[in-house]
């Protein structure tokens, strides 16, 4: 899990990258514009213009980009990412010394401070915004942090003082307390992943635990306590409703002979089949096939009148004489056959659930005491 929370974690700094690069755009066109319209008069109108045209020209391509970019995230290598993102900082970085050098030699002294104040700002505001990745960081501060102390380098000896502080800060301070960031961020980052994950797994186990408590384990189908638990919930949904309930009961023919005969490999396989074809038949939503124990299984059918519920286990009696599973030591027939006991009633304060179960048993036993491979009906109560 870790290794794929490590690359949640880098993927959630590069979106964040990339969303601090597009907010820092339009600041870095307001900046150059303000820095233009005030000291353009000290530069020949055709260099000033062309640089603010150059910077103005440069974020707009960075924009484009980043937008077009932003678009495509999640299916872009990290590594790419990283790398036009360096580009595109170092580019305007690089851009911005163009300007601290053309503006500095020019301007007076006065505004010579300004301008180095407007060159940290921007690298500072950079910097932070750039913690996430150190390649992108020292794009952004390397090409105008260096120029600036070139720059200064040259001038009197408060700046070279200057420089020598702004050394510091630019390679010592600003990448102590980036790392640091960096350090925290992923961290916490790091945190709400793997809690994010590991809900996603328990969720995932626990529906897997869910229904795998209500299959049986051989046949796939139903198991006894998910009937109990839908007969139930249909008893009082039909008691409600007052609509009639229907409940089959269905029992291999001579399953004992089979397995004795064919061996328990093939018993398994024949109840698998049969239950699939159980599962198959009955077509409503609520219906449900259910293995009830050992070979016999039952069908709950909720909102089905005993005429209903009979064609349903005609329906299935038909269907297995159809995949005709050979059973040579059947006395009814040389093929895998079934009994079934119907039995329907409308749910009401007189009747329970175990005197449904109960009637659709004595059905069975019926179907089996008058020759099996038959249905037969029990009929109770206020039937439908
Ligand atoms: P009847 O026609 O009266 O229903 O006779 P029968 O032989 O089908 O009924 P009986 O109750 O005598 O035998 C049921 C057999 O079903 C006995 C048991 O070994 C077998 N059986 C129950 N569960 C399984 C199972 O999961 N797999 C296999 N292979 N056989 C099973
Ligand atoms: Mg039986
Ligand atoms: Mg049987």
């Amino acid at each position: 899990m870790s290794q794929s929370v490590t690359r949640q974690v880098r993927q959630a700094i590069m979106v964040q990258l990339y969303t601090h690069a597009s907010f820092s755009l339009p600041c870095l066109a307001l900046l150059a514009l303000a820095w233009s319209m005030l000291f353009h008069d000290y530069l020949p109108a055709l260099e000033a213009w062309s640089w603010l045209g150059l910077v103005l020209l440069s974020l707009c391509a960075r924009a484009w980009h980043l937008r077009w970019r932003r678009a495509r995230l999640d299916s872009t290598a990290l590594a790419q990412l990283e790398i036009e993102l360096f580009v595109g900082v170092t580019i305007t970085s690089i851009i911005w010394s163009l300007g601290v050098l053309l503006y500095m030699g020019a301007l007076p002294d006065a505004y010579r401070a300004a301008m180095m104040m407007l060159a940290s700002l921007i690298l500072t505001g950079s910097a932070i915004m750039l913690f996430g990745s150190r390649r992108a960081f020292y794009g952004a501060v390397l090409p105008l942090g260096l120029t600036i102390l070139f720059e200064l380098g040259q001038g009197n000896e408060q700046e070279r003082i200057v420089a020598c502080m702004l050394t510091g800060y630019l390679f010592i301070f600003l990448p102590t307390l980036l790392r640091r960031l960096r350090r925290d961020q992923a961290a916490s980052l790091y945190h709400s992943f793997s809690n994010a994950n590991l809900v996603a797994e328990l969720k995932q186990v626990s529906e897997h635990l869910k229904l795998a408590s209500r299959r049986d384990g051989l046949t796939g189908i139903a198991n006894r306590a998910h009937l109990d638990h839908c007969l139930a919930k249909a008893w009082r949904r039909c008691h409600r409703a007052q609509a009639p309930l229907s409940l089959v009961l269905v029992d291999v023919d001579y399953f004992k002979q089979f397995n004795d005969h064919y061996g328990h490999q093939s018993g398994d396989e024949c109840l698998q089949q049969v239950a699939a074809l159980l599962a198959r038949v009955p077509r409503r939503e609520d219906d449900l096939a259910a293995r009830y124990g050992g070979e016999e299984f039952a069908l709950l059918l909720p909102c089905t009148s005993m005429q209903g519920a009979l064609q349903v286990a005609e329906q299935v009696r038909d269907a297995l004489k159809q995949i005709h599973i050979p059973h040579q030591k059947s006395l009814v027939s040389g093929r895998v056959s079934c009994s079934f006991g119907v039995a329907t009633l409308v749910p009401d304060n007189h009747a329970t659930i175990a005197d449904l179960v109960q009637k659709a048993d004595a059905a069975l036993y019926q179907a089996k005491h008058n020759g099996r491979d038959r249905i037969e009906v029990a009929l109770m109560g206020k039937v439908a």
